[in-house]
């Protein structure tokens, strides 16, 4: 493979297909790449698979990458959620950045009681999510929600998603227990920020019909290793690590 750059091109791909290049991507190509007229590219959509492209016209501003072969099948991306709430900027981002890794289809910042920051730029943070993907060789690029109250996303739940709540107060009291997840079974994971949850939120969590504690093991973790922690639980017995 002689191509160095993989891009996510929100345009159809496919044999013969010519993608148009804008100013941004030209000065990263053509500019910090230095691409030549010929070089190879590894392109992705999110829909079409991965396509080996060659730079047909590499100018300043635009450019044009012409589609050869595809090199990877569309893979549909594991039917799992990531709920959490957003934490100081490095470490939401680090979050971001190691649920597209590890394997989400939806990221889901959610506001609760103890939420330390509201901010979320999710124009910012789907542009994270597009790096991260293009570093990791995935073909699906996750749906980059923006942030919403929990008690609203609970509310608004759809119906046949289990919910797996990283329940802090099981910590040391209940196994790390991977067998409670189930391939094919629509799921989400929901972590919370550094102060946990509320007395009021988890007495409605556990309320909630849909809604299974999980224990992440005997240590308290902290918010961005439990989102990974539970990832990989889920991905290990559950997702496309199988
Ligand atoms: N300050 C809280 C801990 C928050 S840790 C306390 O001392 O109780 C941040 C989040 O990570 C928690 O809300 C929970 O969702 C998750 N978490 C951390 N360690 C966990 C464990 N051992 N089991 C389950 N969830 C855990």
């Amino acid at each position: 493979m002689d191509a160095k750059v993989r891009l996510y091109v929100d345009q159809p791909l496919g044999a013969g297909q010519a993608v148009a290049v804008g100013p941004e991507q030209a000065s990263y190509l053509f500019s910090v790449m230095r691409l030549p007229v010929g070089a190879g590219v590894l392109l992705f959509n999110g829909r079409d698979g991965e396509w080996l492209a060659r730079v047909v016209d590499a100018g300043k501003r635009r450019g044009a990458l012409l589609c050869e072969t595809q090199t990877r099948p569309q893979m549909l991306p594991p039917d799992l959620w990531l709920l959490f709430s957003p934490i100081r900027k490095e470490r939401t981002n680090f979050i971001v950045e190691k649920a597209v890794e590890l394997g989400v289809s939806r990221v889901v910042p959610v506001t609760t009681r103890f939420t330390q920051s509201e901010r979320w730029r999710q124009d910012k943070q789907l542009a994270h999510a597009i790096e991260a993907a293009e570093q990791c060789g995935a073909t699906h690029l996750p749906q980059v929600a923006d942030v919403q109250p929990l008690t609203q996303v609970l509310a608004d739940w759809p119906a046949g998603r289990l919910l797996f709540w990283a329940d802090e107060a099981l910590a040391g009291h209940a196994p790390a227990l991977s067998g409670v997840f189930a391939a094919g079974q629509p799921a989400a994971v929901l972590v919370g920020p550094e102060g946990g949850f509320s007395d009021d939120e988890k007495a409605r969590l556990r309320a909630l019909p849909f809604v299974r504690p999980i224990s992440l093991g005997p240590r308290i973790l902290r918010a961005e290793t439990a989102a990974i922690a539970a990832l990989v639980l889920w991905q290990s017995s559950a997702g496309d690590w199988r």
